[in-house]
């Protein structure tokens, strides 16, 4: 999930034993989006994905994150091609030739994991195909600049101009975030920015980056549920996400995607 108007005062700095704890969390949620990636495939209803998830996060004596967070009504938020993020799960069926992004977030022992992925659907066009893989891409540029002296405009400008090289529009009205404690803290974590510009990046904070990726303009809609967010122009959205922590021996990425990447269909 996305921050938005993320409080200053709760940014936090994180200890070893703390950021082993997030670790924790996110490796749980990586293990639901595992289960979620064998399920995924033409014809499965979005909501037999949630009602898999929060089984599988509960069996874990943890709690989903998303679920009550605002109102939101959901474990997951799942996301099929023109919505960018917060899709609620609900009767809509996955079809062959959709890309559907699955993000999850789990609460345990006071600290919450959040990470997202894109999944295609059967068989996906090519165009579709690329926009993932160079969102996904984009993320680990990303994450290449978020380390402790650099700032949140570092990472948001290696994402912003490699995607924009292919003509994409980075969407900015949502953003990465802190992530530890609390589901969204400070720093927010833009998708765009400029070098050496926005918050500085310090050991000890966990953040959460996630480039949402247009095929057409960056520019989005909230639905009047008040959670799904579109693309303006209805053209497809892919979504990554990565939970990081900057700490004295470097940049670890909490979260992993190599149990997914397994089960996928
Ligand atoms: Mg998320
Ligand atoms: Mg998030």
């Amino acid at each position: 999930m996305n921050g938005l108007k993320i409080k200053r005062d709760k940014y936090k700095i994180y200890n070893t034993e703390e950021i082993q704890l997030i670790k924790e969390s996110s490796l749980i949620v990586g293990k639901t989006l595992a289960e979620v990636a064998k399920r995924i495939a033409p014809g499965v209803p979005l909501i037999m994905l949630d009602r898999i998830a929060e089984e599988y996060i509960r069996a874990y004596n943890a709690e989903p994150s998303f679920k009550g967070y605002r109102g939101f009504p959901s474990t997951l938020c799942v996301s099929v091609n023109e919505v960018v993020v917060h899709g609620i799960p609900g009767n809509q069926i996955l079809q062959d030739g959709d890309i559907v992004s699955v993000d999850c977030g789990v609460y345990k022992n006071g600290f919450h994991g959040d990470f997202a992925y894109t999944f295609p659907v059967g068989n996906v066009s090519e165009e579709k195909q690329l926009l993932m893989e160079r969102t996904k891409k984009s993320l680990y540029l990303g994450i290449e600049q978020a380390k402790v002296g650099n700032t949140t405009g570092d990472i948001g400008n290696a994402i912003q101009r490699y995607v924009e090289s292919f003509g994409y529009g980075v969407v900015r009205d949502l953003c990465g975030h802190g992530c530890g404690r609390n589901l969204h803290e400070f720093p927010e974590v833009e998708n765009t920015g400029k070098p050496k510009q926005g918050v500085l990046l310090k050991q000890g904070m966990v953040i959460c980056i996630e480039p949402m990726i247009n095929r057409g303009t960056y520019k989005v809609k909230t639905e009047p549920d008040g959670w799904t967010v579109r693309t303006l122009d209805r053209k497809p959205s892919a979504h990554f996400e990565h939970q990081v922590a900057l700490t004295e021996t470097g940049t670890e990425i909490l979260s992993s995607y190599e149990e997914i990447e397994v089960n996928m269909r």
